[in-house]
């Protein structure tokens, strides 16, 4: 049983002032494996202020200082990759495979902070006119539970690479792996007040970080729901914001594909993170003349994905990461057949022999039209929805017939054809007969899947605030 009683403030692991506790449960059994006591308005103005305090000197450090605390954090995250990646699985119920590759993400995000910082130019001539980017100042960053370290790395790695301090509040269902997290950055031996950490509630932490007048800026990942919670807020003190939120990504096979390898790519997008991830392709748009081929390919892959105990090296899907959201997921599975959608492989319930914890069946539903709650709402569990398209203008049209426009993929034999596809799409990222990750390229959503963009030069821009001086 692990008590977390500490939050990060001023380079100090110190209690907080709130002292509402907050259990921690296994999704893999429903047992209790710990508690977090969460930090309360007043512990919230003291990460702000200290923040405030410690950017005099940190806005004015060169970027050879800054690579080197982004060194220092690197070396001192990766020293601690194996505890990182156990502590994702037994308090988040992800499965290693998964585990790992987030982790080995959330480590890598400081090298290539470092590469974009080394190219990176803040003064630059425009016109007649010398524009310097200046750092924004102190930046609240909000994360959600689902790849809770990697997004703490990757914001807070910007944050230093722009010269901005940072107040970091995790999900409260992440506090073990954000315990691990911040011990490693305190070990990199950042100047007091760069970074502080503190956990607690969304409506208490978070809300003090909207709309404090300290706050310059808001880089926010989560839901759309509390995403809009956040802008509305943020605009009374005119903070920049960042919002990176849902999807219902669309998987567009085109009917020159080879899909043999295409449905393989299409279930793992579909189910990565055990279907908790927002660039998740959860609409898997098929030539209505290949259906039954593609249905046979979809059981056949989906009988071979393993669910099971997140530990194991082979378990492709872990538990839904609380009740909650392995309820969600029921709910939505049920809907999907009332909605009239039929079920080609899982439904509801539980696989048997793993009652204990928060599984779900991997599921597909055929006949699903675009219309349907499943097809436009962000389920966040493995269930894939097939839907049929008679030409390519078709499936376009299905594709950005949708409210998100994070993440879309495109599968054909013809990379030209797929590209022309790709340009077509209002997405903010399109693969292309492939799962792969960027970390130099703008990462963010077209229309309600967010503000803004993450990484890279793009990322790093949206951290300082461009001063123009005409002589
Ligand atoms: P969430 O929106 O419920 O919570 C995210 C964070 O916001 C948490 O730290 C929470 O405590 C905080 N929060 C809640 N209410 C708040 C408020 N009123 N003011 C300020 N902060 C508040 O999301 P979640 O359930 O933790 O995560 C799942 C969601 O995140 C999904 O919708 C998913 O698509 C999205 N997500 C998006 C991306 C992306 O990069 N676009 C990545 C991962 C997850």
């Amino acid at each position: 049983m692990k008590a977390i009683d500490q939050i990060y403030i001023n380079g100090e692991f110190v209690s907080p002032h709130g002292t509402a506790t907050f259990d921690l449960i296994s999704p893999s059994s429903n047992k209790r494996i710990g508690s977090v006591t969460l930090g309360d308005e007043t512990d919230t103005q003291n990460a702000i202020a200290s923040a405030k305090a410690a950017l005099k000197n940190f806005s004015n450090t060169s970027k050879a200082e800054r690579i080197a605390y982004l060194q220092a954090m690197h070396d001192a995250v990766l020293k601690r990759r194996d505890e990182l990646i156990a502590v994702m699985v037994q308090e988040y119920g992800a499965p290693l495979q998964f585990a790992t590759m987030s982790t080995d993400h959330a480590i890598s995000a400081f090298p290539s902070a470092i590469e974009t910082l080394k190219n990176f130019d803040f003064v630059r001539t425009v016109g007649h006119s010398k524009v310097r980017l200046e750092p924004l100042g102190v930046v609240g960053m909000i994360t959600p539970w689902n790849a809770s370290n990697g997004f703490i790395c990757s914001k807070l790695a910007t944050a230093i690479s722009a010269g901005c301090t940072a107040v970091i509040k995790p999900s409260e269902m992440s506090a073990m792996q954000t315990q691990l997290i911040t011990e490693c950055l305190h070990e990199a031996g950042l100047p007091k007040g760069v970074f502080n950490i503190v956990n607690g509630l969304g409506e208490v932490v978070g809300a003090e970080i909207t709309r404090h007048k300290d706050i310059a800026k808001i880089s926010f990942t989560g839901s759309t729901l509390v995403g809009k919670t956040i802008a509305r807020a943020a605009v009374d003190t005119m903070k920049r914001v960042t919002l990176e939120l849902g999807g219902k990504s669309p998987n567009i096979l085109l009917d020159d594909a080879d899909f043999e390898q295409a449905i393989p790519i299409a279930i793992a997008a579909a189910y990565m993170n055990s279907g908790q991830a927002c660039i998740a392709g959860t609409r898997l748009l098929v030539p209505e003349d290949r259906l039954e081929e593609v249905k046979n390919l979809v059981k056949s892959t989906v009988a071979a994905v393993k669910v099971g105990a997140p530990e194991n090296e082979d378990t492709n899907i872990g538990p839904m990461v609380s009740i909650k959201q392995y309820n969600r997921v029921q709910d939505y599975i049920k809907l999907g057949m009332a909605e009239g959608a039929e079920l080609l492989i899982g439904g509801p319930g539980k696989p048997e022999g793993l009652e204990a914890g928060n599984f779900v069946k991997p599921t597909v539903f055929i006949q699903v039209k675009n219309n349907m709650r499943i097809a436009r709402e962000e389920i966040f569990g493995p269930v894939l929805s097939i839907i049929t398209y008679k030409t390519e203008e078709e499936a376009i049209e299905i594709a950005n017939d949708t409210d998100y426009g994070l993440q879309a993929y495109v599968s054909s034999s013809n990379l030209e054809r797929a590209s022309t596809v790709a340009a077509q799409i209002a997405a903010g990222r399109v693969l292309i007969n492939q799962l792969s990750h960027d970390p130099l390229a703008p990462f963010g959503g077209f229309k309600q899947s967010g503000i803004g963009r993450e990484f890279g030069s793009y990322g790093l821009e949206t951290y300082l605030e461009p001063k123009t001086i005409l002589v």
